[in-house]
């Protein structure tokens, strides 16, 4: 098992692992709307720098009921809804200004005091302008509240393949507001002004269709935006790229849908960035008969007539404000039509493979660096161009790329990678640390090691009053041995009575070779009596052992072992290792092959 091995084994576990974590987070749905309302904030982000750089057509104008217009209104007329005369005139004051649309983002209800002439005068303008658009909107009252109307054949559309917008509960609605009936039973032009807000009410995406009492309806913007292309239809169909798109001539409008049946609206500006004119000055051109200021204001235009009054409180939030006037949305919605540049998100597999790429940049770099400043600066720098990247692609190609899961991948990867990291590291040390202790030849610890240990031993045995042993060995007539088979099975019988030795003692014993052929057994709270039953254990395995040579042949050895036990023969590493050498000398000149614990006075060391 070498270092090649662990790190790969290191990398693969974290890789594992990652991927682990992060298929079980994919799965769980309340991940997945956290991710997804995270990435939202980032669209928004993004939106707010993109928006600066676009500017909205100059085709729309937008006639607003701002506070002071209703203050004017108020004033004029006492009271507020005006009466539908007010819009009446309105209307036939502007068409001789040839306006290409009067869009109303108003609703006309169904009244249900008596003013009929009034009511009847707007009727009257509506349906003889084929240019005026009026708004309805649906909803999901109960029918005990409201009986559903009958909306007539000529409003309804049929899509092709609507699986994306009838598979989505939000776009169909079981009710509908009462229009007043002339109006919609006199014109074509009434769409429908519902919008959708994210579970953060913020407004990003718009639904072209909604769905009610059997068919699709068309919302107000689509209807005129359209109208305005020359590319009216009922029939649509929606493509295998999610699009509903239609042509006809030359020009085309494409409706990229998202998963749930919405286009995603690419935004002009903070606010108030089109062209507005507050209603009061145009009523009042109207009074004063001012045809050059309304020839100049509305020709050719398309005019949206919405409340931005805050008192009206029409105000809506977007990704790039929070104060955004609901007609200024509308607008906005058309606009993306005329300039065909709906926000697209980018295909899932391209989401995944850039995810892939960076993490994997990060998980080489976090590999390969030594320092973590160099990770966390790649991994910023990383993220930090890829942001960028995915503000140019919004920018310059209307695309949206996940920002948050490919992040998050990331700060995966790089913590991951430090979990490698670590325990490719650790086990180094512990490697190191075993070279550092460890005698090569016979893998028992070193001298040095040895030295440590009884130093050790000798404090504990000390403090706690316990006891410990110590066996030294020597192979009997190894030189002898060297000289007759050669070095090289002298070693490879060294090798073999070391692992004999270790066999034969417990885990918390401590085996070292001493010098050349010389070896010793540290025996923790081992007192004198099993020290040495353990030291005849280890001499009668090696004597009954046959050991290989470097030839294959085989061959028995013996050895002599030494014992000396702390308190008894010593408190010192040097007298207990003095001790246990007399044992040696003793058992050498007894003929070897045997177990001494005990000399006469007078014997020197071996
Ligand atoms: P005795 O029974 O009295 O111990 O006789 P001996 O020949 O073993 O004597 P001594 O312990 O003094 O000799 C040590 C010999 O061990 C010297 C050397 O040839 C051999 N030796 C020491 N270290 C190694 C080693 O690492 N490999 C091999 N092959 N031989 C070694
Ligand atoms: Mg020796
Ligand atoms: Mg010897």
């Amino acid at each position: 098992m070498n270092r090649k091995f662990w790190t790969k084994a290191a990398y693969i576990l974290t890789t594992v692992l990652i991927f682990g974590v992060f298929l079980y987070l994919s799965l769980l749905p309340s991940f997945r709307s956290f991710v997804s309302e995270i990435e939202n904030k980032t669209f928004d982000l993004r939106q707010g720098i993109t928006s600066k750089y676009i500017s909205p057509s100059d085709k729309i104008t937008i006639i607003d009921v701002d506070d002071e217009s209703y203050e004017y209104i108020v004033d004029k007329f006492g009271s507020w809804p005006v009466p539908r005369v007010f819009w009446a005139d309105l209307i036939t004051n502007l068409e001789p200004a040839r306006p290409n649309m009067l869009v109303f983002d108003l609703l006309f209800l169904k009244r249900f005091t008596a003013d009929g002439d009034s009511d009847f005068e707007l009727i009257n303008a509506v349906n003889k302008n084929k240019n005026v658009y009026v708004s309805m909107n649906f909803d999901n009252y109960s029918k005990e509240v409201r009986t559903p109307p009958k909306l007539p054949n000529a409003l309804k559309n049929n899509i092709e393949n609507d699986f994306l917008i009838k598979s989505n509960p939000d776009l169909v609605y079981s009710n509908c507001r009462p229009i007043l009936e002339e109006i919609l039973n006199g014109t074509k032009n009434i769409g429908l002004i519902n919008v959708q807000r994210d579970k953060d009410g913020i407004i990003r995406t718009m639904s072209p269709f909604s769905y009610y009492d059997g068919a699709y309806y068309k919302h107000l913007t689509i209807l005129a935006g359209l109208d305005y292309l020359k590319l009216s239809t009922n029939n649509f169909k929606l493509n295998k790229r999610g699009e509903i798109s239609v042509e006809n001539n030359g020009k085309k409008a494409v409706l990229p849908l998202n998963s749930k049946g919405r286009v995603i609206l690419n935004w002009y500006g903070p606010e108030w960035t089109f062209n507005y004119i507050p209603l009061w000055k145009v009523a009042s051109a109207v009074e004063k008969g001012d045809r050059e200021f309304l020839d100049r204001s509305f020709k050719d235009k398309i005019v949206f007539v919405g409340v931005t009054a805050n008192s009206l409180s029409d105000i809506k939030s977007t990704p790039v404000s929070y104060m955004f006037p609901g007609v200024e949305v509308q607008a906005t919605f058309l606009n993306n039509i005329l300039d065909n540049n709906f926000i697209k998100k980018s295909p899932l597999l391209f989401d995944i493979a850039l995810a892939m790429f960076l993490a994997a940049l990060i998980g080489f770099g976090v590999m390969n660096f030594k320092s973590p400043a160099k990770s966390v600066i790649l991994f910023f720098g990383v993220y930090t161009a890829y942001f960028i990247f995915s503000i140019l692609i919004m920018h310059f190609f209307n695309i949206w790329i996940n920002l948050v899961a490919p992040i998050m991948l990331g700060i995966f990867v790089f913590a991951a990678g430090y979990i490698a990291k670590y325990l490719i590291t650790s086990r180094d040390y512990e490697h190191t640390y075993k070279l550092a202790v460890t005698d090569g030849l016979t893998e028992m610890f070193n001298h040095r090691y040895f030295q440590e240990q009884m130093s050790a031993n000798i404090q504990t045995a000390k403090r706690y009053e316990s006891v410990f042993s110590l066996i030294l060995i020597d192979i009997d007539f190894f030189k002898k041995f060297n000289d007759t088979y050669g070095h090289q099975s002298g070693d490879a019988v060294l090798r073999q009575v070391a692992q004999t030795i270790k066999r034969n003692i417990r885990s918390t014993d401590i085996p070292c070779r001493y010098g050349g052929e010389e070896m010793s057994v540290i025996l923790t709270n081992t007192n004198k009596e099993d020290a040495i039953k353990t030291a005849v254990k280890i001499c009668e395995a090696v004597r009954n052992k046959e050991f290989e040579l470097a030839t294959g042949d085989w061959t028995h050895v013996t050895i002599s072992l030494g014992v000396a036990s702390m308190p008894q023969d010593g408190e010192t590493t040097e007298s207990l290792i003095e001790y246990a050498d007399k044992c040696l000398y003793v058992a050498k000149r007894n003929g070897r092959n045997q177990v001494v614990f005990e000399f006469p006075e007078g014997t020197p060391a071996e």
